[in-house]
């Protein structure tokens, strides 16, 4: 049997190591990934830039979670390779520069390969992937050069999508040389004078890594940072307690966004009465998003995603308190500034780039002038307006449906992607970002590992059609 996993980052190379370890008889693993670069790194582990810390410490990055510290015993082996990156000795509770996990990643394949069971091979193809089909029971994956390949099952892990361009009225401005549309590559802060005035748009983690690596880089000149409500994330504590105490509102009557917000609060309150904080709460909650997530109805969603999100985000996507420290110093020094509002719109003038803004709460609109721009709002995941040749077929030919909050796609609750008519397209699984629409959380390594554990169990399940595979109640569409 042939299993095809499409996207060689964290999700695709971790389910590719669970079925190297679990695979038995004859089986054969595609693990295709478009660019070389990012084979077993993806975008998030592949990042050239001079400042890209991971935002969790090393006790919280193991692929495993039955081995929790996989990563930093790893890490204590491997030291000696990363004199100039890493504190010596190195500490669990230290953030670690995530080519570094790349590398534990790639190694941790490698030794799963080495370990595999006698018939059990990987083949890796570097090409992208441009079609799959559906013949009766298999699937036929297509590309430019490399032969058709026939799989008895298919992976989508093809992850982060870079962010979507702002809908301002001279689209123009996105074709000149002031505009970096993609934030994760290192080419967006080449050739810059170290005294060239910046604008980042959006104040999420990405920002906080190219803030870092201007600074790391020698850049002395202005950086403005837009965002509509202009809020930083959080500060990580690593002394953050486990609050074992968390009593969840019941779930099975629907649950509104203000239910939800009064429980945090009173749970908050409680949790800091015993010596936890708000981030013991938070973490504790978030095995349960899942289930929270389906509870709202489809106006509750749209409710969380307007009001509530920013907030959500940037507490519990949070930074190195080194990163805050920063920032703070940044801005305590003019060099940073802050900005909460819109832009109304860019364009180039001369050399530079003329940026109109209007503050929030603010009616008159201000400009400023930069000599670059880069977009960091968070990438896209609103799938129809992907312009890859492998999305764009997969929506010709119905095989894949948005979410109605276009947050990624619609999968059963085992990742089955289901087709556009609403049914699970059996033996065509999705792991990752995209799994957001049902699960919301989908994006760190603490969700994805577990996804890629509980996938790799259902990919080797020969007798699929014993399987009865649960549509998720998550997404209004699918109650059929
Ligand atoms: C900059 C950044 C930093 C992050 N830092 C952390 C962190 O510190 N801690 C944490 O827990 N989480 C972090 N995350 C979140 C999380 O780890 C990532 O979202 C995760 O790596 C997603 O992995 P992925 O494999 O699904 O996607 P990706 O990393 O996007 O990989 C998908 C791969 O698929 C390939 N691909 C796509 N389409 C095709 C095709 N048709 N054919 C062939 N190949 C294809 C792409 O080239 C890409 O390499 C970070 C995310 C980002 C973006």
């Amino acid at each position: 049997m042939a299993i095809a996993i499409i996207g060689g980052g964290l999700s695709g190379t971790l389910t590719a190591i669970h079925l190297l370890r679990s695979a038995r008889g004859s089986k054969i693993i595609y693990l295709i990934e478009q660019d070389r670069y990012r084979m077993n790194r993806g975008i998030a582990y592949s990042s050239q830039l001079a400042f890209q810390p991971l935002n969790v410490p090393a006790s919280a990055m193991s692929l495993f979670p039955e081995q929790p510290l996989d990563f930093y015993d790893w890490l204590t082996t491997q030291q000696h390779r990363y004199e100039k990156h890493l504190n010596t000795p190195v500490s669990k509770n230290d953030f670690i520069p995530r080519f570094i996990f790349g590398d534990y990643l790639k190694s941790r394949l490698e030794e799963a390969e080495q370990l595999a069971a006698e018939d059990v091979k990987l083949v890796r193809i570097y090409e992208e992937a441009l079609a799959v089909t559906k013949q009766g029971n298999s699937f036929r994956v297509k590309f430019k050069e490399h032969k058709t390949i026939v799989a008895a099952k298919v992976v989508l892990a093809s992850g982060n999508f870079p962010p979507a361009d702002l809908p301002i009225p001279n689209k123009a401005f996105y074709k000149s040389s002031n505009y970096v549309a993609s934030p994760w590559s290192a080419k967006g802060l080449a050739n810059l004078r170290p005294e060239s005035p910046l604008l980042l748009i959006g104040s999420s983690l990405t920002m906080v890594d190219l803030v870092g690596s201007l600074k790391a880089e020698g850049h002395t000149g202005k950086i403005y940072v837009v965002s509509r409500h202009g809020l930083l994330p959080q500060a990580f504590d690593v002394h953050t307690p486990l609050y074992h105490h968390l009593r969840l509102p019941d779930l099975s009557a629907s649950l509104t966004v203000i239910d939800l917000f009064r429980f945090i609060r009173m749970e908050v309150k409680k949790a800091e009465a015993q010596g936890y904080s708000w981030r013991s709460v938070l973490d504790a909650m978030r095995v349960h998003i899942p289930a929270i997530w389906q509870s709202f109805s489809l106006s509750e969603k749209k409710r969380f995603l307007r009001h509530v999100r920013p907030y959500w985000e940037t507490h519990r996507h949070r930074m190195p308190a080194s990163s805050a420290a920063m920032l703070q110093e940044l801005q305590e020094q003019g060099r940073l500034e802050l900005i909460a509002g819109t832009i109304v719109d860019m364009k180039t003038e001369g050399e530079m780039a003329l940026i109109t803004i209007k503050r929030r709460k603010q009616t008159i609109a201000q400009s400023i002038k930069v000599s670059r721009v880069i977009n960091c709002t968070g990438p896209e995941s609103d799938y129809s307006k992907i312009k890859l040749p492998l999305v764009q077929q997969l929506f010709t030919d119905g095989l894949i449906k948005p979410d109605a909050l276009k947050l990624g796609l619609v999968t059963a609750e085992d990742g089955t992607l289901v087709s556009e008519s609403g049914l699970p397209v059996e033996g065509f699984y999705m792991i990752g970002p995209a799994r957001k629409a049902i699960l919301y959380e989908s994006t760190a390594l603490r969700e994805i590992r577990q996804q890629a554990k509980d996938l790799a169990h259902w990919l080797l399940q020969e007798n699929k059609l014993c399987r009865t595979i649960h549509l998720s109640p998550s997404d209004e569409a699918l109650q059929l």
